[in-house]
């Protein structure tokens, strides 16, 4: 919800997120796949929804013995989806309306891996819809129950960005840097662009190498964050003919997204033309200390990477 409140709110949007008392603090299950769903389905509410609001809720569902079941519901006012629409919205590339595609983007697939996720984690997505009206995207999911090491409990949900770095960032920028993202996976790219443009940068997204290479025939950033296993033209073939073609100017750093935490890797970035690199998923402390040390204060922030 955090990642979305600025999108939402330069669109009017009222952003809640509703966590029930009894649903317990802590409980063993996949954070991340949780959150790819979530960020999925709110970031097609807020999509979707022009006037009103956006709800995430969680509820308990049952407790029973140490299996704990959890009700997630992503809640919006937004164009809804006709009973047509619905009856295969979770099909891979369905879009409910060939217009909605053209005005709102998207590819269609979101969903399909939505599902497909909740159901390997033993639940259901289901969607009640109304045209006009608003979607309510709800699925159950059974979690082991935890116990915590932690001597109080902690929101775990709304995860605030490191005040200090928080702090530094802000005040050592003066002007707003643009940032061009090269990243392939949906998801990666709403997470990323959610982190960074909160921080005031201006962001733009393109799906390859190949993009990348037209858009920066074109535009000038301040810094670009390149994915590297992508399709049609992966990150270190765009890096070399970036940098071959001086595409960019010697100041503006290319650093590397990358997922494989395998030794050799940092090597190949770095012989491929990028500057540095950065472990997904992104830690928004990680992703502000590299904002930071490229666009400016760089002795202000010290970056530890081994
Ligand atoms: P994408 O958003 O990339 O097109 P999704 O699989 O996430 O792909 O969504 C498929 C389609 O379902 C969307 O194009 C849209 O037509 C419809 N849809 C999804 N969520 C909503 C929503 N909250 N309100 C209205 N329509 C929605």
């Amino acid at each position: 919800v955090t990642l979305f409140a600025t999108n939402a709110h330069s669109k009017n949007l009222k952003v809640v997120c509703k966590i029930e008392d009894d649903v317990p603090n802590f409980v063993r299950g996949d954070p991340t796949r949780i959150r790819q769903i979530l960020t999925n389905l709110t970031g097609n509410a807020i999509k979707f929804t022009s006037e009103g609001e956006v709800c995430v809720s969680l509820a308990l569902v049952e407790h029973k013995d140490n299996l704990v079941v959890i009700n997630f519901k992503v809640r919006d006012t937004g164009i809804g989806i006709s009973q047509e629409g619905l009856s295969h919205i979770f099909e891979s590339f369905a879009q409910a309306d060939g217009s909605t595609t053209r005005v709102f983007g998207g590819t269609g697939l979101g969903l399909a891996i939505c599902k497909q996720l909740v159901e390997l984690m033993g639940g259901q997505l289901d969607v009640e819809s109304q045209l006009g009206k608003g979607s309510c995207f709800s699925f159950n999911i059974v979690f082991e129950e935890s116990v915590s090491s932690f001597k109080e409990t902690q929101p775990i949900l709304l995860t605030k960005p490191d005040k200090a770095v928080d702090e530094v960032i802000s005040s050592s920028l003066v002007k707003p840097s643009r940032i061009l993202i090269v990243e392939d996976n949906k998801i990666n790219q709403q997470v990323a662009k959610g982190m960074i443009m909160q921080y005031g940068f201006e962001i733009e997204l393109v799906n390859n190498g190949q993009e990348a290479i037209e858009i920066l025939s074109n535009e000038s950033f301040d810094l670009i964050f390149m994915d590297c296993q992508m399709p049609v033209m992966d990150g270190y073939e765009a890096t070399r003919i970036i940098k071959m073609q001086k595409l960019i100017s010697e100041n503006v750093p290319i650093v590397a997204m990358t997922a494989n935490a395998m030794a050799g890797d940092k090597e190949k970035c770095l012989e491929a033309g990028m500057d540095d690199y950065i472990a997904k998923p992104l830690k928004l402390s990680e992703l502000l200390s590299c904002l930071s040390h490229w666009l400016n204060g760089a002795d202000q922030i010290k970056i530890d990477k081994k």
